[in-house]
């Protein structure tokens, strides 16, 4: 996990009032603090006093509050706090002082004191909005790239393209548009693939493989989505820099670059839940429908997945290393069945929307 509470530098700061050695003030029984002039609290005290639950991500420097239906995303040197969904300004920025996360005075009297004793709907900003209308589905390798071989001959470019031009087909009866990254026996690089899906402004990115192993016994399905990445700051900011937004004026009240950056962010995290629901829906369908072993869902930084920016799933079918799994990939009733499986996961994520 990448999300740690850090207690610990609350301690080393609660030590360090009680000895009176840090530059505190109090305000209202609350650690405050002057920087630069500008009036500012603990935050973690803020959270204790009110009852607050909170998290902070040490990578992506985002602070987590939850409290009964209630959520408020923070950034450390941002103004922008999400409240419920809906953008708000602090005239001043999430600051750390002293080894603690310190948020403005005027975040209790603007946010949280309105927030926790009568909460008042703001109007809403919506994410983007994803109603299940265009799909992209990905045959994995492809050309003069078979993938994985099986232990009679079956290649999994074939398999992977049968299941899904049938998911294809069953996702076009179904009134979705389906767009295929290949439709043929082709090699297609794996940056076009999640191109094709980011250009088309895809509601969803369905790659199809099929696994393989050394351990010959092992058998399953499983479903990968894309993990959370390091590298997912500069990825947010990049996408802010060269991406068409396609968000609607009204997200922005202040189009800079870092702002659209930190959107980018929660917006990679939110398609990644929802990278992570899908995932959990076919996996449950497939488990009741064809009673196969399910490996789970797992996050991965497959190259295919990297750099979606909608919900990606990376499904691995089943073991052509395993005979037996391979007869089954070999059959076409069992590859219609997979396809439909995913259909119908797909449709059920679409209704819970
Ligand atoms: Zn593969």
């Amino acid at each position: 996990m990448f999300t740690r509470k850090i207690y610990t530098l609350y301690f080393i700061l609660l030590t360090l009032y009680l000895c009176g050695c840090a530059t505190v003030a109090t305000r209202g029984g609350l650690p405050g603090y002057s920087i630069n002039g500008v009036d500012y609290l603990s935050l973690v005290s803020l959270c204790d006093a009110k009852g607050i639950n909170w998290e902070y991500d040490l990578i992506t420097r985002n602070i987590l509050m939850s409290k009964d239906k209630h959520r408020i995303n923070l950034r450390l040197g941002e103004k922008m706090v999400l409240v419920d969904g809906v953008a708000q300004y602090l005239k001043h920025p999430v600051d750390i002082y002293e080894g603690t996360v310190v948020v403005p005075l005027n975040f209790k009297g603007q946010i949280l004191d309105s927030l926790f004793k009568e909460y008042i709907p703001l109007k809403k900003i919506t994410m983007p909005t994803v109603l299940i209308k265009k799909v992209v589905i990905d045959a994995g390798h492809g050309g003069n790239d078979p993938g994985a071989i099986g232990r009679t001959g079956s290649r999994e470019k074939h398999v992977n393209l049968d299941i899904a031009k049938r998911l294809g087909t069953l996702l076009k009866q179904e009134g979705i548009q389906v767009i295929m990254t290949r439709s043929t026996d082709s090699f297609i690089p794996l940056e076009r693939r999640v191109n094709i899906a980011n250009d088309a402004q895809a509601d969803l990115f369905v790659s199809v493989h099929s696994n393989a192993s050394r351990v010959k016994s092992l058998t399953g399905f499983e479903v990968y989505y894309p993990a959370f990445d390091i590298d997912d700051s500069r990825r947010a900011l990049y996408a802010a820099e060269h991406a068409k937004l396609n968000l609607g004026d009204s997200f922005y009240s202040t189009p800079t670059l870092n702002l659209k950056a930190t959107l980018w962010d929660i917006i990679y995290n939110y398609d990644r839940a929802e990278s992570i629901r899908l995932g959990r829906l076919i996996c449950n369908v497939v488990q009741r429908d064809l009673n196969c072993k399910i490996l789970g869902v797992k996050g991965a930084r497959f190259q295919v997945l990297k750099g979606a920016r909608v919900p990606a799933v990376l499904v691995e079918v089943g073991f052509l290393s395993n005979s037996g799994e391979e007869n089954f990939l070999k059959n076409s009733y069992y590859r219609q069945k997979i396809a439909q499986g995913i259909k119908d996961a797909i449709l059920d994520y679409a209704r819970d929307y």
